[in-house]
């Protein structure tokens, strides 16, 4: 479904390739159909508590079907409305629509935490807490119910500014997450100074934890680490039992990935039979 949209534009343009900034450019151009008309769904991917096999969390993840374009990713959507500014809107639309999704779990007895991706923007233009708070209100939600996922640019363009918009959510009551943790420019004194709850190990770190020793040596030290800081681990992108074997023996404290659950609407997301590690 992935590549649904880029099939599409092929066909569009009667060659077998697409140009990268025809593409870029149409994308642009359906994009205001569809900040405009909210084209846009969430779906949920959970992240499974090893321990207790149940889960702990389900991530929101952005989706937009265009009727020209088909399917497109976010990440190759997301970057080009930071540039247009369009990413203010539609990241308080995934806000407003997190919290009334969060409701209507506890209406329906299965009160579920629900991880938000925000953008680096988002937490720049000092608008995250304000529209945060503003939406726990409006659907009477309690903050424990949301967790917060930045990535490390949000976090180095300034510290001192990032790490106060952080203790404001953490005074309200809403988790944090690092996600993509060793993509960026990973620091241990950034680690050390974001007040976090828990740190996404990047998928590129653990595709390999099965078969590469020094892999899950390195894994096995970044989890480490983070517990040291007081830190839950999740490791992103899971595909394969081994690799769910090692990161349980490891100390790893969740998963996310292919193996548990691809995103899904939320009425396709069910609670797990408690999920068996081998
Ligand atoms: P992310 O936050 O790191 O989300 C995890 C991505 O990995 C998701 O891709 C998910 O579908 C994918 N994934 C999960 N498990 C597996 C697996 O086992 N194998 C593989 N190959 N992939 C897996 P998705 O949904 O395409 O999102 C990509 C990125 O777009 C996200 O990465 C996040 O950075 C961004 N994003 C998504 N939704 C939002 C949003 O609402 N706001 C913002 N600002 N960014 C978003
Ligand atoms: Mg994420
Ligand atoms: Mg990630
Ligand atoms: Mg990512």
């Amino acid at each position: 479904a992935k590549n649904a949209g880029r099939h599409q534009v092929a066909r569009l343009d009667g060659r077998g390739e697409t140009a990268p900034i025809a593409r870029n450019a149409s994308i642009r151009r359906r994009l205001q159909h569809a900040v405009a008309s909210q084209a846009f769904t969430l779906n949920f991917q959970p992240q499974l508590d090893i321990r207790s096999g149940q889960y702990s969390a389900v991530e929101a993840l952005l989706r937009w079907t265009d009727e020209e374009l088909g399917s497109v990713p976010p990440n190759e959507f997301i970057p080009i409305m930071e540039l247009s500014g369009d990413i203010h809107r539609v990241g308080r639309w995934v806000i407003d629509r997190v919290c009334e999704q969060a409701r209507l779990w506890v209406d329906a007895g299965v009160p579920r935490r629900i991880a938000l991706n925000v953008s680096p923007l988002q937490l720049a233009a000092l608008t995250l807490v304000p529209d945060l708070t503003a939406a726990l209100a409006r659907h009477g939600i309690p903050a424990r119910l949301i967790q917060v996922e930045i990535t490390e640019s949000s976090a180095i363009a300034d510290m001192p500014r990032a790490i106060d918009q952080l203790n404001q959510l953490r005074a309200a009551g809403i988790g944090i997450a690092l996600d993509d943790y060793g993509t960026g420019h990973s620091s241990l004194a950034m680690l050390r100074a974001l007040p976090l709850n828990v740190l996404k190990i990047d998928k590129s770190f653990v595709d390999d934890i099965d078969t590469s020793t020094s892999d899950a040596l390195l894994v096995g030290g970044l989890i480490s680490t983070a517990h040291a800081l007081g830190l839950t681990v999740t490791a992103e992108g899971i595909e394969r039992m081994a690799q769910l074997t090692i990161l349980r023996d490891l100390g790893c404290d969740t998963v996310q990935g292919f193996l548990i659950a691809r995103p899904t609407t939320p009425g396709e997301l069910v609670a797990p039979d408690v999920v068996e590690v081998a």
